[in-house]
């Protein structure tokens, strides 16, 4: 047991059908069903390989894509031959979630085997949308259709899903109202990097909060600068400008509009409150870069041309910023600093990057476009660690217990089946 959860360690499995939750979810190319990349299905294959090399009848749970957004929303079948390469054995798949042809497969598995389900939010009370507006509670969860249908034939649940520990949803929640519970070896590592980050980070411990989520960067400061695990934070992207906003100085009529447009204003209070707390331990852009003519210009802090866009930190904000990351014990970084994508504004991400790719200081990288950024300047092997998960790393940081973290609680208290 750690931080309260049981571990793989904790569940005798042998001959037992363990219901396990993966986040498997990646970008996918929908007109040919190729997956455009592999690392969380790589990330989940201990915790597979291990129930299965332990005798367990493993049956997998996923989504692919959302109902919201359904660029990415799709079958789970292309995974199944990833899943069974990495694994070195065969996983079948069932084109079913939860209906009879699903559970007939189950029911059909023989110790060691692996059976992946189709996409979990094929069922509406999955949903992103349906998760949002009802808000059931984790009882009322263990009453939705995939619960009711599924967890009668599990003995065991097993959560390897950190990345989605954020989601309220009954393929994360509601299986641990009835079956004893744990979590996997990747949910287990991850929030123990995170958890150890938190609790104890070598010092000076600096945090490079950037990019485009202004409100929950804001909340992770308030958090990590309130707490004293941040001796500095870092500032680059919207959150920098923002901030810069808050402190009254002229960011220029370009940068308040795209941040006004962005819905960002209300959060100039914020800003101010936060500096007012902590403006020492608080960094903020001193020079920046714009685009003329497709060509990379700059700007000290003050000179900024009137409607002028800020699509970058300057060149000496970047060499002060990797000053501190060289100078640090740990770094946590969430955000690139500018439009890392365009070549003529992505000087300050990439100088951030070199940085962290050779201090000494132990590095954590979270968040979808930070993790581009480090396959896009070749650092993958340099970071200490690379949350597999985006959304739940953020709302970790932010101080709250995580939806599924109170759900595998409550399920590594159950000893026996409540159904
Ligand atoms: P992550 O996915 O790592 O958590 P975000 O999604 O918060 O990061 O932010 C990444 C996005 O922010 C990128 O698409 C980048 O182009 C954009 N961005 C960074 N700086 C700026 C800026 N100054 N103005 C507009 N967009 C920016
Ligand atoms: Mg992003």
């Amino acid at each position: 047991m750690r931080f309260g959860i049981n571990t793989l360690d904790d569940m005798e499995v042998q001959g037992k059908t363990v219901l396990c939750r993966v986040d498997i979810n990646q970008p996918i190319d929908q007109a040919t069903g190729t997956l455009k990349d592999t690392t969380r299905i790589a990330a989940c294959t201990p915790t597979l390989k291990e129930l299965s090399d332990k005798g367990a009848k493993v049956v997998l749970l996923a989504h692919q894509g959302s109902d919201i957004e359904y660029k990415n929303f799709y079958t789970t079948e292309p995974h199944v031959q990833v899943l069974s390469k990495l694994l070195g054995r065969e996983v079948r798949f069932i084109d079913d979630v939860c209906g009879p042809a699903a559970r007939a497969a189950i029911q059909a598995l023989k110790p060691g085997e692996l059976l992946l389900l189709d996409n979990v939010r094929f069922v509406a009370e999955e949903q992103t949308l349906f998760e949002m507006k009802l808000q059931l509670s984790h009882a009322a969860q263990a009453k939705t259709l995939l619960v009711r249908k599924l967890a009668p034939l599990g003995d065991l649940y097993v959560c390897d899903a950190f990345a989605a520990a954020h989601r309220d949803q009954p393929s994360l929640c509601g299986f641990e109202q009835i079956l004893p519970s744990a979590m996997g070896r990747l949910f287990e590592e991850e929030f123990c990097v995170i958890s150890g980050l938190m609790e104890k980070p070598e010092r000076p411990c600096v945090f490079v909060l950037g990019g485009a989520k202004i409100s929950d960067a804001f909340l992770m400061m308030s958090t990590v600068l309130g707490g004293g695990v941040a001796d500095q934070v870092l500032t680059g992207g919207l959150v920098g400008e923002v901030l810069l906003w808050a402190d009254g100085k002229d960011i220029g009529e370009g940068a308040r509009g795209v941040i006004r447009k962005a819905g960002y204003e209300s959060l100039v209070g914020t800003a101010r409150e936060l500096l007012a707390q902590y403006r020492d331990r608080i960094l903020m852009p001193e020079d920046f870069a714009a685009v003329q003519g497709g060509q990379r210009v700059e700007y000290p802090l003050g000179k900024i041309p009137g409607d002028t866009l800020i699509l970058d930190i300057g060149t000496e904000t970047g060499a002060c910023y990797q000053a501190r990351i060289r100078t640090a014990k740990t770094v946590f970084v969430n955000g690139p600093m500018g439009v890392f994508e365009d070549a003529p504004t992505e000087q300050g991400t990439r100088m951030v990057w070199d940085a962290l790719g050779d201090t000494a200081a132990y590095t954590v990288i979270g968040g979808g476009d930070s993790i581009t950024a480090t396959k896009k300047y070749g650092k993958t092997e340099d970071i200490n660690y690379i949350c597999t998960g985006g959304g739940a790393l953020i709302r970790f940081l932010t101080g709250e217990e995580l939806p599924v973290v109170k759900a595998l609680r409550y399920g590594s208290t159950l000893t026996k089946k409540q159904c």
